[in-house]
């Protein structure tokens, strides 16, 4: 059976969420082979297995981990040339797209960027002007190279787990390739909480939440359910939450299986983030807020007094 790559995304042992998105995408098209670059396949072996990858290529030598991306894009390039995939799937992240990029210039093939799904005949659908209009897209020249947005494909383990047979990529690395080294690396300080884009719940605050004090209250109640915070452009452009939360067209994109649009009114830049969601629970005082129309479930009222009320309600029926 032909070989799908999917370029991996991991935090050294950790499988990112989007890497099963896309192991589950390319067993769509054959047999998912994975380019792991740095340290941790073994760790990240399990995961990539369930999910179905068949094999794990590893570079695990410094260049892959003290550099960027350019490594990464040579590595891709190599086994493209050597393995002749019928597609590339990365993640459309930002070091996704870059290696994308990078990749189809070596190899002078097409390219679709922030694919949503990817059809028969490996027919990429994009969501554009914040998912007003869906695009249809085919690669027609080279080895299709498809970036595709995270949380817009549910991850789903193989009926049978693939080997995950783990062998050297093989690949040596230019030295044009090392220009740019990663000097420092600096951990951001993580909160108690998931992370917004893997969280299967977020709870996201808007200007309706009035202040950056207020959002103690979205917190409260993101943490009485065990969801993530996020906010919409109007909050963090007020300076109320930080940029890195904030949801839509123009920051992350979640799909959880629970979203609670807490004072936002769903501009289709903000829903371009979030409407993929698998239950949408929307709280505003104003029944004609367009957040309405995407709301499975919503509550028209005063959210200093609606939230207060469900962080109780929550909070007795969890036993808290
Ligand atoms: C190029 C571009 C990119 C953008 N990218 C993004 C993006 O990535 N993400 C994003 O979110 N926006 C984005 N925006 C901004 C977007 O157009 C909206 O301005 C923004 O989403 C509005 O945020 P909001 O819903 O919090 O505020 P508002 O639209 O002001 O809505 C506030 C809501 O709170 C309700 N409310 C007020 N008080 C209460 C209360 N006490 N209780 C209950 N409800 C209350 C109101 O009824 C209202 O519906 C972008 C805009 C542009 C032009």
């Amino acid at each position: 059976m032909a070989e799908v790559l999917v370029l991996a995304e991991h935090s050294g042992e950790t499988v990112k969420k989007v890497t099963c998105e896309l192991l589950t995408l390319a067993r769509r098209f054959g047999e998912p082979a994975v380019a792991w670059a740095g340290p941790g396949a073994e760790a990240g072996r399990e995961r990539l297995a369930e999910y179905g990858a068949a094999k794990v290529y590893v570079a695990d030598g410094e260049e892959f981990d003290d550099y960027v991306v350019a490594p990464k894009a040579e590595l891709l390039a190599g086994l493209v040339a050597a393995a002749s995939p019928v597609a590339v799937l990365v993640a459309s992240s930002p070091e996704g797209r870059e290696a994308a990029a990078r990749l189809a210039v070596k190899t002078g093939s097409g390219l679709v960027t922030d694919a949503v799904d990817v059809g028969p005949d490996l027919i990429a659908e994009q969501s554009v002007f914040g998912g007003a209009i869906v695009v249809n897209s085919k690669v027609t020249s080279g080895t299709p190279i498809i970036a595709v947005r995270p949380n817009a494909v549910t991850p789903e383990p193989a009926a049978e787990p693939g080997a995950a047979e783990l062998g050297p990529a093989g690949i040596e690395v230019s030295d044009a390739a090392k220009i740019a080294r990663i000097t420092e690396r600096v951990v951001q300080e993580v909160a108690e909480r998931p992370e917004l884009t893997e969280a299967s719940i977020v709870v996201s605050g808007g200007r309706g939440v009035g202040n950056a004090e207020n959002f103690a209250l979205i917190e409260k109640l993101a943490d009485s359910l065990g969801a993530a915070v996020g906010a919409s452009r109007a909050a963090t452009d007020a300076g109320w939450y930080p940029h890195q939360f904030q949801v839509g067209q123009t920051g992350k994109t979640v799909s959880p299986q629970l979203y609670l649009a807490v004072g936002i009114s769903g501009a289709i830049q903000h829903r371009a983030g979030m409407q993929t969601s698998k239950t949408i629970m929307v709280i505003n005082k104003d029944p004609e807020a367009p957040i309405f129309e995407l709301a499975d479930f919503g509550v028209v009222g005063d959210l200093f007094s609606v939230v207060p009320q469900l962080i109780e309600g929550i909070q007795q029926r969890s036993g808290g």
